[in-house]
């Protein structure tokens, strides 16, 4: 039997850069998703040859690929699940939805109840905030108790 690899990633309320934050969860994300993500993304930079004629993007470009390196360096290893520690400026914060709302992880912890569940026991809710022309939206990852396990913005007006 096969045991897919794990990374253990602590969600938080609002991004990594916000300065008062709640920590909500801690997802075991499989890393064989979680680098295809990655290498998914990095081929959306090539596709687009007029973005990486900004620095800002060539080096996002770069740190991605640092990352891409450091989780298949956890895939040969031998410690299992990893912890990722998430920094102010987390890069995997800002593909981590999509793994979320497709079950791409073998459970994940709530912080609040304390349970581990799996994807099929949490529900996917749409929220939207504001009004007129500032409206933004997305959706969140809840446990079988109502608590919020992802919270992420997918559109803003
Ligand atoms: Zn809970």
């Amino acid at each position: 039997m096969v045991v897919m690899k794990t990374l253990r990633y602590k969600t938080f309320q609002y991004p990594p850069t916000a300065v008062s934050n709640v920590p909500l969860a801690e997802f075991d994300f499989y890393i064989n998703n979680l680098v295809a993500a990655l290498r998914e993304h990095l081929n959306w930079y090539q596709n687009y040859p007029a973005v990486m004629k900004y620095p800002a993007n060539r080096k996002m470009y770069k740190q991605f690929q640092v990352i891409i390196r450091r989780l298949t360096g956890y895939l040969s290893g031998e410690e299992k699940p990893v912890l990722w520690e998430v920094k102010k400026h987390d890069l995997l914060w800002w593909r981590i939805g999509e793994l979320v709302f497709t079950g791409q992880f073998s459970s994940v912890h709530c912080l609040s109840c304390g349970d581990r569940f799996v994807f099929d026991q949490c529900k996917i809710e749409n929220w939207s905030i504001g009004e007129g022309l500032i409206v933004s939206g997305g959706r969140n990852l809840v446990c079988p108790h109502g608590h919020l396990l992802c919270h992420v913005e997918e559109w803003n007006s």
